[in-house]
This record gives structure tokens, sequence and C-alpha cells, in this order.
């Protein structure tokens, strides 16, 4: 229901759970957050339940506070409000870390289709298939823009995603279709959000992201483009409310 990301210097976590705060007013029954710790690896952490619950369990079992994350808050559609079907999502290495809002209506043929390859599912979710998948696609290709790219293409419904992997740090990468996605853009550090409360207590630059538009964001960079890899003009407005 919420979703937030972030690259730059080591505050992620803080990020994450500011954002995931300033979103609770949509309403949401679990909460969760990957970041890829100093050490370079992705820590997850995910719990049915008030955002409080979360930060209660990240305080008795800290995880690292790296440059790289995202975090997420679940209204959840498919599978009951548990901490296995909370987000984040991880592909089968647990390389890869990916949240979702939205309805994959297609995820039963392609978790089918998984299956039949011998993949092991952990959640009743319809957005661990894209997690599964993308981290197929990366492994083969190494890139995790088109390795996202190329499962959007084959999804049906209504999404927004977040991907990031731990060979990529101080990368997220994000997709829409039929779901709000925004850009916040700060000094050495960049922001993704299901909208701009996610960022808004650390830049007013932002950008919204298109229809059918993926977005990589790094420290110093931020490239649009669309499902076919066309790189697409942005607009960067002002957020003018109060935080
Ligand atoms: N359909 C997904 C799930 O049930 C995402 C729900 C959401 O938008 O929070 O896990």
């Amino acid at each position: 229901c919420g979703i937030v990301g972030y690259v730059g210097d080591n505050k992620s976590l803080e990020v994450l759970l500011g954002g995931l705060k300033r979103l609770e007013y949509r309403g949401y029954d679990s909460a969760g957050v990957a970041v890829l710790d100093e050490a370079g690896q992705i820590g997850t952490r995910k719990r049915a339940g008030k955002l409080q619950v979360l930060v209660d369990d990240l305080e008795d079992r800290p995880l690292g506070n790296g440059g790289t994350g995202i975090g997420h808050t679940r209204w959840a559609t498919h599978g009951g409000p548990t901490d296995r079907n909370a987000h984040p999502h991880l592909s089968a290495d647990g390389k890869l870390a990916l949240i979702h809002n939205g309805i994959i209506e297609n995820f039963a043929d392609l978790k089918q289709e998984l299956l039949e390859r011998g993949a092991e599912f952990t959640s009743e979710t319809d957005t661990e298939v894209a997690a599964l998948l993308v981290g197929e696609a990366y492994a083969r290709t190494g890139d995790l823009t088109a390795a996202l790219r190329e499962v959007v293409g084959r999804l049906h419904g209504a999404f927004t995603l977040l991907v990031m992997h731990e060979d990529r740090p101080g990368e997220v990468v994000g997709a829409r279709r039929n779901s709000p996605l925004v850009i916040g853009l700060g000094d050495g550090e960049n922001f993704l959000g299901s909208d701009v409360a996610a960022f808004v207590e650390y830049t007013r630059r932002a950008v919204a992201i298109g229809q059918d538009q993926i977005v990589t964001i790094r420290p110093d960079s931020v490239v649009v483009t669309d499902f076919d890899g066309k790189s697409v003009e942005t607009d960067e407005f002002e957020i003018a409310w109060d935080a």
C-alpha cells in the first residue's frame, strides 16, 4: 500500500521508517524493509501489525544502516496478513529484494511455470512470483533495470514494484502500471515513493513517473525509460504543501 526507496548516505533505515510513518495514513496491515548493509549483504525484516511492531523488532535485532534500501506497508490482497506474506520478498538466491503495491492478475500462471522449474515459495502472495522472476532475469543478464523490464512485460494488472540487489549497491529500480510512483531528487541521494509524503522530509524536488515507465535511481543519477527501454522526458515539480 505504501512504498519508499532510498539510495545515498548510510541512513537508509532512518529514511525508510520515517517514510513509512508518513504513509501510515493510507492504512496497512504489515510493514517491512530491506537494506544493504555496510558489508554488502541484504538484510530484511517484516512484520504483520503496526509499523511500531517492526520498529521494536529492529531495535531488538538491528539491521545494518547502509545507503540502499526499500520499505513497504502492505494491504493484503493475496495471502493473509502474516509475517511471511509481508514484503519484501526475495529471489531464490536471497540476493534480490522486491516490494509491490497492487495486484498481479496472472500470478497463478506464472507460479505454475516457476513450480515446474522447481521454484520454492515461502508466501501465499501474488507478489513472490515477481521476486523470483526478476531474480532469474538478473542472474541471466547482470542488469537490474533490464531484468525488471523483462518481467514487467509479462505481468498483468496493477503494480508499483521496487527492486534492489546485493551486487548493485547504490541502485534501486522501480516500475509502475496503474499504480503510483514518484521520484524525490536529493543532493547526493535520491528517493522513490508511492506518494511524496514518503520523502518530503528530505526534499521538495519531485518528478512524476508516467504509466508503464521504469526508473533507476543512484545517489547521483535518475534515469527514466518506458517498458520498451526508450528514454522518456520528465518534468520536475516543487512539492508545495507543508510536511
Ligand atoms: N497484492 C500484494 C499482496 O497482497 C500487495 C498488496 C499491497 O498493495 O499492499 O501482498
